[in-house]
């Protein structure tokens, strides 16, 4: 049997009755502030998004894929409340990285910044999420980065030195407060690096000087070349305006990346830069098990040779975003067992034949917990998107339903209720490919089926009805539907 996979669906928008439920309970976890708090759009049914996207000098692996995943998963949760979504999640095509793998490889930063760009969308394109709604690059944003430096420099929290130009940290007194960190314990042990200007160890590039054989761009204080924090500033703030919902992005980017990133932002506007800080944990892999059982599989675009994008995407909702996830290929199997569970599931449900007699008494029941499970699964989501604990309602609810479906005391009717509310509980998690399946048929059954229409039409309804027995004979269940006929296989 094979699985034939269509394009995807249009998202679909829960009932009103879930919407509430959702609402009512719907809080997201803010790094700054340390606490799960209630959360609503700034824009009234639009919520803004920025995600810290990759540096292109390399193909990008799990780690980076996790918060991609997340940052869909979370979009997807949010239109399915009925909101609008604008997920901005950029792409660093400048940096020190790119500038000495072109070096090594000896070819141009651009080349390097331009096959790893495309191969990050190529792969991250696979996992079939759809894509952000902006993925801006650096380099394409050289004016904004320049008239954010621009500000800081004329408020006095920024100062050229040496072709560079300097955040002043001691002049924005919130310094630390995303990282938890006082400056008098940062600034004991940093040093000033030989080749920079700064007056103070913490403060930090937001323009570097041209260095020779370097890209470089015009700018008031030079040529040179923006630093990477400032890049997410201004991009984020010209997509989405200050004080937009929420920012994210992996745990390691809290220090210093988003700690510079409050700092130079609040310090130019003024006020508030994001709602709410979301920071995913980290993949945690042991060096030594990776080289010898994992192979290269830590590459997204190695791992989507073994493994399907639905298993890769199970796999990482299988954990709350936040916590640290143990990277094995252990966990990916046990993923790929559980989309296994799914797809039959979605199997057993699409060809059920029905309850054998008219009446069907697992129906009010079975429904009945499938309300149940759709509001725990959403209450789950609402409960800073925790993916494991709705996943877990998905499962539960069908074993209630495969112990109905086994014992064939479920309608039809009732089985394409189940199939058609799992679908849209699985499209928020994004494992919407498990429901599309169908059988590859005998190429012989499906000719007696069109023999048998034939015949049919001719009025032939002896051979007709030898056929329909010759079908059920070899397994198959032959249904006329309007304008065809469709082709069972009996449980
Ligand atoms: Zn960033």
């Amino acid at each position: 049997m094979s699985e034939v996979r269509q394009s995807a669906e249009a998202p679909p928008r829960f009932s009103p009755e879930l919407v509430q439920a959702a609402l009512a309970e719907l809080r997201v976890y803010d790094s700054l502030r340390q606490d799960k708090l209630a959360f609503a759009p700034r824009d009234s049914g639009h919520v803004t998004m920025y995600f810290c996207g990759p540096t292109v000098y390399n193909y990008i692996h799990l780690g980076n894929a996790r918060p991609f995943v997340i940052s869909l998963v979370a979009k997807r949760f949010f239109e399915s409340l009925g909101w609008g979504v604008t997920l901005v999640e950029n792409i660093t095509d400048i940096d020190d990285r790119i500038i000495a793998k072109g070096n090594q490889d000896g070819r141009s930063w651009k080349d390097v910044a331009e096959e790893f760009s495309d191969a990050y969308v190529e792969d991250t394109q696979r996992l079939g999420l759809g894509r952000p709604d902006i993925e801006p690059r650096a380099t394409e944003h050289i004016p904004e980065i320049l008239e954010l430096i621009g500000k800081l420099v004329e408020r006095k929290h920024a100062y050229p030195a040496g072709g560079d130009v300097y955040f002043d940290v001691s002049s924005f007194t919130g310094y630390g407060k995303l990282s938890k960190q006082q400056t008098g314990e940062m600034r004991s042990g940093a040093r000033i690096a030989p080749d920079e200007d700064k007056h103070d160890p913490l403060d930090f590039a937001v323009w570097k000087g041209a260095k020779p054989d370097e890209p470089s761009w015009d700018s008031p204080w030079g040529p040179g070349r923006p630093g990477w924090h400032i890049e997410c500033s201004a991009m984020s703030l010209k997509y989405l305006g200050a004080g937009f919902d929420i920012h994210g992005g992996g745990r390691d980017l809290i220090f210093p990346h988003h700690e510079n990133e409050v700092a130079q932002s609040e310090a130019a506007l003024g006020e508030t830069f994001v709602r709410f800080w979301a920071h995913n944990g980290m993949l945690l892999t042991q060096e030594e098990k990776m080289s010898k059982s994992l192979g290269n599989i830590f590459l997204l675009r190695n791992a989507l040779e073994e493994y399907e994008p639905e298993e890769l995407i199970l796999y990482f909702m299988s954990s709350h975003y936040r916590s640290p996830m143990e990277f094995s290929r252990e966990l990916l199997d046990e993923a790929r067992q559980q989309v296994e569970r799914l797809r039959n599931q979605f199997r057993t449900l699409g060809d059920y034949p029905g309850a054998a007699e008219a009446d069907a008494p697992a129906d009010e029941a079975t429904l009945a917990s499938l309300v149940q499970h759709q509001e725990a699964f959403v209450r789950e989501m609402a409960d800073d998107l925790n993916t494991a604990g709705a996943l877990g309602e998905i499962f539960a609810l069908t074993r209630k339903v495969n112990s109905a479906l086994a014992s064939r005391s479920l309608s039809q009717t009732a089985a394409e209720t189940l199939r058609n509310a799992l679908a849209e509980l699985l499209y928020v998690l994004g494992l919407e490919a498990v429901t599309r399946v169908e059988f590859s048929l005998p190429e012989e059954i499906v000719e007696m089926a069109e023999e048998r229409q034939r015949r049919r039409a001719a009025r032939d309804f002896a051979e007709a009805d030898r056929l329909r027995d010759a079908i059920t004979e070899r397994g198959y269940e032959v249904r006329d539907v309007p304008g065809g006929f469709k082709l069972v296989p009996l449980v």
